[in-house]
C-alpha cells in the first residue's frame, strides 16, 4: 500500500548525509509507483512527483540536513495541499433550510451519511430533515427512517399526497414541508446504481433542479481504487458536486481516492466517514490524512476521539505532552486504559504511528495484546517507565518475568515507543508543527 511503499522509499534515504541528484530521482520514481499501485490518478501523480521533485531538488542544492526527513517534510506537505489543506464549512443558506443534497453510487454510504450528518447537526442545535428521495430500492425509506430515528432527527418519506414513486416530488415536497415548519437543514438522500448510469444521473440532476440545493455532496467510497477517478468525473460532470464525503476511511485504503478526487475534480472533501456507527464521523483534515498516508499514525484524530470519551484536562495534558516531547511510557499506559473505554481497539491501532506495517496483523487482532501491553508497563518501576534508557539486559529480564511475557516483547514494546516518540521529536524540531509526526518503521 502507499504508506508501506513510501515509507521503503525513504528508507534508502537514511543514513545518508545529503541528497545527490540521483537519490532524488530515484525517491520521486518510487514515491510514483507507490502513488500508482494505490490507484492514485495519472494526472494527480504527475502533478504530485513533479512538485515533490523541485522541492527535492531545491532541498538537496541548500545540503540542509538529514535527506530522508526532508524528504518526508516534503511529501508531507505536497500531499497536505493536494489534499486541499483546511476543510471549509458548510455553505450555510442565508435564509430557510440549508439544502444538502447527496449523491453517489449504491453502497458509497449515502443513506448512512444521512444519518451521521443529521446526528452531527442536530448536535449543533440545528433542526434537521431527512428526505427519502431513493425509491430505487425497496427497503431504502425504511433504512432511512432507521438512521433518523437513531440519530433522533425527522425523516420525509413517500405517502399519498407527497409523491409516492416520484423521487423528484418526494424531494421538491420535503423541502417545502421544511420551509414552512422551519427547519434549518434538509439533506435528501439519493437513490444510485452500482455503476455510472445515465438514468440515474437524470434522476440526480432532476432532484437538483427541484430542490435548487446549497451544497451537493458526493460520497465517494475510498475503497474503491482506480474507479474512484471515473466515478467522480462522471458524478461532476452529470450532476456537479460541491464538496466530497469520502466513507469507508476506516478499511485499509489510505488516501488513493482522497487524492485522485481531491486532483482531478478540485473539490474540497469536506467530511469522513470511519465506520457504520453513527459516531463514525468527523470533519475532513487534509494534514491528518498526509500523516496517515504517509504512515505516521494520527495522534490529533486519537487525542480528538479520546476527548469524546475522557476528560478534556487528561487530553490536553497529553496533547501537550506529545508536543513537547515529555510523553513517557507511563502516559501512554493511561491514556491506552482510558481510550480501551472507546471500544474499537482495531482503529485505534490503525492511528498509532508505525502501525502501518502491522495491519496484518491488525486484522486478527486480539484485544490480549493490550493486556500484554499494560502487563509489561506495569512491570516496570516509575522509573522506568519514564526513561527507557535504564532498561537494561536485567531490568528487561525482571520485566518479562512480572509480566509473564518474553525478553523478546518487552524490547519489541520498548523499541516501538521509542521510534515513534523519537520521530516526533524531530519532526517537532524540524518546523513540523504540532501535527507533524516522523516516518513508520
Ligand atoms: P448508499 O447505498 O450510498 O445509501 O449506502 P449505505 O449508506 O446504505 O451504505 C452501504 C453499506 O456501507 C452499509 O452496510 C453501511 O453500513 C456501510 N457503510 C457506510 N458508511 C460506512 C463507513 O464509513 N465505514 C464502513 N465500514 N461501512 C460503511
Ligand atoms: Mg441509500
Amino acid at each position: 500500500n502507499l504508506s508501506d511503499r513510501l515509507t521503503a522509499s525513504f528508507s534508502s534515504l537514511r543514513g545518508k548525509g545529503r541528497l545527490s541528484e540521483a537519490d532524488v530521482n530515484e525517491t520521486v520514481s518510487e514515491i510514483r509507483r507507490a502513488l500508482l499501485e494505490a490507484d492514485v490518478a495519472l494526472p494527480v501523480v504527475r502533478s504530485f512527483t513533479a512538485a515533490v521533485r523541485q522541492k527535492a531538488t531545491d532541498a538537496a542544492r541548500s545540503q540542509a540536513l538529514n535527506p530522508a526527513q526532508q524528504v518526508v517534510k516534503i511529501v508531507n506537505e505536497e500531499l497536505v495541499e493536494v489534499l486541499g489543506g483546511q476543510s471549509r464549512e458548510i455553505h450555510w443558506a442565508p435564509t430557510g433550510p440549508t439544502i444538502i443534497m447527496l449523491a453517489g453510487l449504491q453502497g458509497a454510504g449515502k443513506t448512512t451519511l444521512a444519518g451521521k450528518l443529521g446526528r452531527w447537526l442536530r448536535d449543533q442545535g440545528k433542526r434537521v430533515l431527512l428526505v427519502a428521495s431513493d425509491l430505487q430500492r425497496p427497503n431504502a425509506v425504511t433504512q432511512l427512517s432507521v438512521v433518523a430515528q437513531r440519530a433522533g432527527v425527522h425523516v420525509w418519506a413517500p405517502e399519498p399526497g407527497n409523491g409516492v414513486g416520484d423521487p423528484v416530488a418526494v424531494a421538491r415536497s420535503g423541502v417545502q414541508r421544511a420551509r414552512e415548519q422551519g427547519y434549518d437543514v434538509v439533506v435528501v438522500d439519493t437513490a444510485g446504481r452500482l455503476g455510472v448510469d445515465a438514468e440515474m444521473m437524470d434522476q440526480a440532476v432532476r432532484i437538483r433542479d427541484a430542490v435548487d440545493p446549497h451544497e451537493i455532496l458526493f460520497v465517494l467510497d475510498a475503497m474503491v481504487g482506480q474507479d474512484a477517478v471515473n466515478t467522480s468525473v462522471a458524478f461532476r460532470d452529470g450532476v456537479g458536486f460541491t464538496g466530497v464525503v469520502l466513507s469507508k476511511l476506516d478499511g485499509d485504503a489510505r488516501g488513493g481516492a482522497a487524492l485522485s478526487v481531491r486532483g482531478v475534480t478540485g473539490a474540497p472533501v469536506l467530511f469522513s466517514s470511519t465506520g457504520e456507527g453513527l459516531g463514525d464521523f468527523e470533519r475532513f483534515h487534509a494534514d491528518r490524512m498526509a500523516s496517515r498516508i504517509l504512515d505516521m499514525g494520527d495522534l490529533l484524530t486519537l487525542i480528538e476521539q479520546a476527548e469524546r470519551t475522557l476528560d478534556q484536562k487528561e487530553a490536553e495534558d497529553a496533547a501537550a505532552k506529545l508536543a513537547s516531547g515529555t510523553f513517557t511510557l507511563e502516559d501512554f499506559l493511561s491514556q491506552l486504559r482510558q481510550i480501551r473505554r472507546m471500544g474499537s481497539m482495531k482503529k485505534l491501532l490503525g492511528m498509532m504511528p508505525g502501525m502501518g506495517q502491522m495491519r496484518e496483523a491488525l486484522e486478527s487482532f486480539d484485544e490480549r495484546e493490550v493486556d500484554r501491553i499494560e502487563a509489561i508497563v506495569c512491570s516496570m518501576t516509575p522509573a522506568e517507565r519514564r526513561d527507557l534508557s535504564i532498561l537494561n539486559g536485567s531490568r528487561r529480564s525482571r520485566i518479562a518475568k512480572g509480566s509473564g511475557t518474553t525478553v523478546q516483547a518487552v524490547n519489541e514494546l520498548v523499541d516501538r515507543f521509542e521510534a515513534a516518540k523519537r520521530m516526533m521529536e524531530s519532526m517537532a524540531a524540524s518546523g513540523g508543527g504540532a501535527g507533524a509526526l516522523g516516518p513508520g518503521g
